[in-house]
């Protein structure tokens, strides 16, 4: 599932593609209308058509277009989505779900297997995410905010880590990545975590989010970039799916259990509670 740096390498790879274009046609397959959340399918190709793309922005897991209108198109890839640019005569992709077709003849397909991603129309970004906190690479996202947010809670770390009301954009594998970057078990109460370890997990959040950003994200099943290509991090994570293999700390056996519902991956040996 695409996180932080995935979204982040996909707006980073359109935005010299895409701004300054104007949107000469929408089509939303037959099948695909649940992408539409704001609009019915036909009244959302109707509204995008004919606008010019001013900025490619992104909060949390969201893409963020602004147009020329002053609305935003607002995109969540969720499970397995994927938005790729590509020459208008390229074949669609099986899974292919949308196609934006740009003024210079070039395309976006949106590509989506399970079907779960969303588009939104709307005056302002925060519409279409009413729970999101600070991205949790921007300036708000501070090791004392992560402190007041762990503090008195008996929830595990994990499940405050990947609340996207306290750190936008953090899922799954950079969830499980962080903790182990901190030494700190994923099942351990938040409100166990003081402030020196509360700092080092803030550091942590960071360190493995802008490493996979370095790596153009992790393409563990689905993710690819906004060119088609996939990122490179899976192969250098430290416990995300890598249960049986050995820590590359301390060399005990990664194990699998489950954290809030979520596949959780830690090492016994050097990950405290
Ligand atoms: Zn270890």
């Amino acid at each position: 599932m695409p996180e932080l740096p995935e979204v982040e390498t996909i707006r980073r790879d359109l935005e010299p593609l895409i701004v300054g274009r104007r949107i000469q046609g929408v089509r939303i397959h037959p099948g695909a209308e649940r992408l539409a959340v704001t609009d019915a399918p036909r009244a959302l190709e109707r509204a995008l058509a004919g606008r010019t793309v001013e900025a490619v922005g992104r909060h949390g897991k969201y893409l963020t277009l602004r147009l020329d209108d002053g609305r935003w198109w607002v995109m969540h890839l969720r499970m397995t989505g994927s938005l790729v640019h590509l020459p208008a005569d390229a074949p669609p992709h099986r899974f292919e779900r949308a196609r934006i077709d740009l003024d210079d003849g070039t395309t976006l397909r949106f590509n989506d297997l399970r079907k779960f991603g969303t588009w939104h129309l709307v005056d302002d970004p925060v519409e279409a995410m009413p729970n999101a906190g600070p991205d949790a690479l921007s300036d708000e996202f501070t090791p004392r905010w992560l402190r007041e947010r762990l503090r008195g809670r008996e929830t595990p770390v994990k499940a405050v880590l990947l609340d996207q009301s306290v750190a936008a954009g953090v899922g799954n594998i950079y969830a499980d990545e962080a903790c182990w970057i901190a030494g700190i078990d994923p099942r351990t109460p938040a409100g166990r975590i003081g402030p020196t370890r509360a700092a080092r997990l803030h550091a942590a959040v960071r360190e493995t989010l802008e490493e996979s950003l370095g790596d153009r994200g992790s393409s563990f099943s689905d993710y690819r970039d906004g060119l088609g290509g996939e990122g490179m991090h899976h192969l250098l994570v430290h416990v995300f799916r890598r249960e049986g293999k050995p820590c590359g700390r301390c060399g005990h056996t990664i194990v699998k259990t489950r954290v809030a519902g979520r596949g959780t991956h830690y090492c016994p040996g050097c990950q405290r509670r």
